[in-house]
């Protein structure tokens, strides 16, 4: 988080909860339920209750989904564009409450983290101890968080099909692979249709992503986690974008034999 918050100002850079993208608003309402936990826990002296919300956030919420997800965004996007502005919003909105949160416990650390950090104006910046714990923010509170957590069940088993595909050696990284996610599931069909195919890629971090109305061909894996899906794993059409690792059909040859896509051509201009 540290990393990707460099050229951040939070005054200047900040883009508004409300317009934030979706899967960082779904960030934000998760935050707010570790703000919640934990100021209970300190409220109740029961340490154990702040340090467990913390590491399964930063394990399971930030980790394993929201960081792994929106790398591709941070790092390939514009520097100063909307997307990654979004995500680095959540970014610095999380570190700043979440240091907040773990220094009473681990104070160097939180200390450290504080130094290394861009703040506010809002802030003080001396020192994580001179301001206050963070207080649950209603802005923060996401009704289409449902909807996000449901796809990230059925991710689970995607994940699962592209260790399989990884192991078998028929691809190396997920950006190789594209997905076919195949359900007869009404409910299935009616919620992931919600989404785009390109966001399912996303989620999914592969170059390609699609939802099929049908029943599951042999070579498709059966969820394992009573989902009512089975999913597909290929490789991904087109060729490797040396930029972002990311396949595509859509973009050009460079000077050296390599090869840009479309995105990353459009993001680096004529650079
Ligand atoms: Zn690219």
């Amino acid at each position: 988080m540290l990393a990707n918050l460099g050229n951040f100002n939070p005054d200047t850079d900040s883009v508004k909860v409300e317009d934030m993208l979706e899967i960082d608003r779904w960030a934000l309402s998760r935050l707010n339920t570790l703000i919640s936990t934990c100021r209970e826990g300190y409220d109740a002296y029961e340490f154990h209750t702040v340090y467990h919300a913390i590491n399964n956030f930063c394990t399971i919420d930030m980790s394993k989904l929201y960081i792994d997800i929106t790398k591709d965004r941070v790092y390939v996007e514009k520097a100063d564009s909307f997307e990654r502005r979004s995500a680095q919003t959540a970014l610095y909105l999380i570190i700043n409450a979440m240091t907040r949160l773990v220094a009473p416990l681990l104070s160097f650390t939180g200390e450290e983290i504080w130094q290394a950090m861009p703040h506010s104006a809002a802030d003080n910046k001396v020192s994580v101890f001179l301001n206050l714990l963070p207080e649950v923010n209603p802005a923060y509170s996401f009704d289409k968080a449902d909807k996000w957590e449901k796809l990230f069940d059925l991710r689970d088993d995607v994940m699962k099909a592209l260790e399989t595909a990884r192991a078998s050696k028929l691809i190396g990284k997920s950006l190789d692979a594209k997905v076919t996610v195949f359900t007869e599931s009404p409910d299935a069909l009616d919620h992931l249709g919600k989404f785009t195919d390109t966001e399912l890629a996303t989620v999914f971090i592969t170059s390609g992503a699609k939802v099929v109305n049908a029943a599951a061909p042999e070579n498709a894996l059966k969820s394992e986690f009573g989902n009512p899906i089975a999913v597909l794993v290929e490789n991904a059409d087109g060729r490797k974008c040396d930029r972002c690792w990311c396949y595509s059909c859509e973009g050009e040859e460079t000077e050296d034999s390599g090869f840009i896509c479309r995105r990353c051509r459009r993001i680096i201009g004529n650079f």
